[in-house]
């Protein structure tokens, strides 16, 4: 397991997940390893310092990402939950260590030669990394680490009665996307049910937040958060002010064709007003479920990605045999779907909570993607390069969306494929201006750092009508309100991540139209982008896959174009 930086030769060990064990971290062992790479240093073995520091930060996240996915596969496990706590108040120790370790190197004058080692990539991510931590934010750190994962415990707490049935958020999704009106309804009235009855918990834990990401921001002496946010993402290639036109583009393009698309629904419905619970209907005749449960769709995964060609299929194979998936839904697991890594095994691990909706074959093919990109970049030569920056990831995860669509058939109940691939393309649309809102939403609250609840709220409240002029909370006097925000993950624990799935999605929508005219070829660019892994900044990947950067001006009018054709012709 020895580190990649400086041998490319890296072969990893073959285990089963359950086998996975990596050495538990502490104060002492973590300054004795820094000690041991800062003596190099002294002594002028910058080579080896680098290979000791590549591995030493693997061992670390090996170690960390399985503490945390241990935790969110059972929130109600107390040993869990200890060890993430643990876990939680030792990051920062480890942070601390690792950017002492890069400020040294990249105060070093050979520049020249540290470029040579590492790329201008990473250096340019370290430049970044080194200005979003002191010592004295530490603490906060911690403290920012216990909120979020307050928050993750508060959602997954969530026991709601429905129908007889006692369920989860996640296993609210049948009911809240269910063919019949009421059940939408009551669904969602139950939904925001929970939230209410935790709206100041919820006001209060994201006030908490924000008051000590200000106050993190200014003891690195920046103004307020935004600019830390961006830094803490490492986006090295652009700033707000381009991601601020590109949420103009959205509601420039993109919500007046939701808009029409929902106003076709309702008028194809006959319903006098298309209510919020609406919404998650996109196929009138009932969106189409996956072809089964749990064990078969993974059969049916297997024949997919075999039929896909390249190595996928082989991925696959070693994923579910090496027990590298947990994809039920379960009372206690964390929500959501999310893909994380072990980079001393060279696995990835993907963890969902499947329902029996179509957000099954969503989630799992986005995160599938991910995975596999995880996988295809294992070799690449030093840790900061396993994973691109978020909005290149989504690429890779919501790519993958879109390339299975040939065979999604096999997921597919019998005969719905083509209303399927309808559904899925509809719903990323309307994905888009919510996603924009959620990110517009952060910046005018880390703009304005004193901002009372209630204002928030007001804010949120301004900016859907900007979004999503369309939405109709009718009798839901909660979310009406302006909370919708709060069950938003991102908002509390990723600030700034959300706008990372819309670029994505207007990069992922290319290759969408790339393999409908050259499928193989699309597949060969799919696979090399996600071998590039994190070597580049976002906007250079792009380009490598001859893509359009969404910060071109006509970038995301094009492919809401062609999707628009394509709907139109349907
Ligand atoms: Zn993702």
């Amino acid at each position: 397991m020895g580190a990649t930086l400086l041998d490319m030769a890296q072969t990893f060990p073959q285990i089963a997940f359950s086998e996975l064990a990596f050495p538990r971290p502490d104060r002492e062992s973590l300054a004795d390893i820094y000690g041991a790479i800062a003596a190099q240093l002294d002594a002028g073995e910058r080579r080896d310092a680098l290979a000791a520091f590549d591995a030493a930060r693997r061992h670390y996240e090996s170690w960390a990402s399985l503490v945390h996915l241990q935790f969110s596969r059972d929130t109600t496990n107390e040993a869990a939950k200890a060890e993430r706590d643990y876990c939680d108040t030792l990051g920062p120790v480890a942070t601390g260590h690792e950017v002492e370790i890069k400020r040294r190197l990249l105060d070093d004058p050979d520049r020249e030669g540290l470029v040579a080692l590492l790329g201008t990539h990473v250096v340019a991510l370290w430049e970044a990394d080194i200005t979003t931590f002191d010592p004295r934010i530490a603490a906060d750190l911690e403290e920012e680490a216990r909120l979020s994962a307050e928050y993750t415990a508060l959602l997954a707490s969530a026991k709601i009665e429905i129908d007889g049935e006692v369920v989860n958020l996640s296993g609210l999704a049948p009911y809240a996307q269910n063919a019949d009106r009421d059940v939408r309804h009551r669904a969602e009235q139950a939904r925001w049910g929970f939230f209410e009855a935790n709206g100041a918990t919820l006001d209060d834990l994201f006030g908490k937040l924000v008051t000590l990401r200000q106050r993190m921001a200014e003891t690195l002496g920046f103004e307020t958060y935004t600019e830390l946010g961006y830094r803490r993402m490492r986006r090295t290639d652009y700033g707000p002010e381009q991601v601020a036109a590109f949420r103009e583009k959205i509601v420039t393009h993109v919500t007046p064709l939701v808009r029409s698309l929902l106003e076709h629904r309702r008028l194809s419905m006959g319903w006098d007003r298309l209510r919020a619970w609406d919404e998650a209907l996109i196929d009138p005749k009932g969106n189409p479920k996956p072809a089964g449960g749990h064990d078969l769709l993974l059969e049916r995964a297997q024949q997919m990605f075999d039929a896909m060609g390249g190595d996928l299929g082989i991925f696959f194979e070693t994923m579910h045999e090496g027990g590298y998936l947990d994809l039920l839904n379960r009372a206690g697991k964390a929500g959501g779907g999310f893909c994380t890594s072990f980079p001393d095994v060279g696995m990835p691990f993907i963890f969902a909570n499947f329902n029996g909706t179509h957000n099954d074959i969503g989630v799992f093919t986005h995160e599938m993607g991910h995975a596999y990109q995880n996988w295809k970049s294992r070799d690449q030569r030093c840790i900061d390069e396993l994973w691109p920056t978020m909005e290149a990831a989504e690429i890779h995860s919501m790519g993958l969306e879109f390339l299975t669509w040939p065979e999604i058939d096999k997921l597919v109940e019998e005969g719905a494929a083509d209303r399927y691939r309808k559904m899925h393309l509809i719903d990323s649309l309307a994905f888009l201006p919510y996603g924009a809102c959620v990110d517009h939403f952060q910046h005018e609250v880390y703009d304005d750092p004193e901002m009372s609840p209630a204002a928030r709220h007001e804010t949120w409240k301004r900016l859907e009508k900007i979004y999503m002029p369309w939405r109709d909370w009718g009798d839901l006097a909660y979310p009406a309100s302006g909370t919708r925000w709060q069950a938003q993950m991102h908002v509390y624990r990723s600030p700034f991540y959300y706008i990372d799935y819309t670029l994505a999605l207007c990069c992922a929508m290319q290759l969408w139209l790339g393999s409908r005219n050259d499928p193989q070829g699309t597949m060969e660019t799919y696979a090399a982008l996600c071998a590039a892994g994190g070597s580049k900044a976002f906007t250079a990947l792009v380009e490598d896959a001859g893509l359009i950067s969404p910060f071109e001006p006509d970038a995301l009018a094009e492919v809401v174009h062609e999707a628009e054709q394509e709907l139109m012709g349907s």
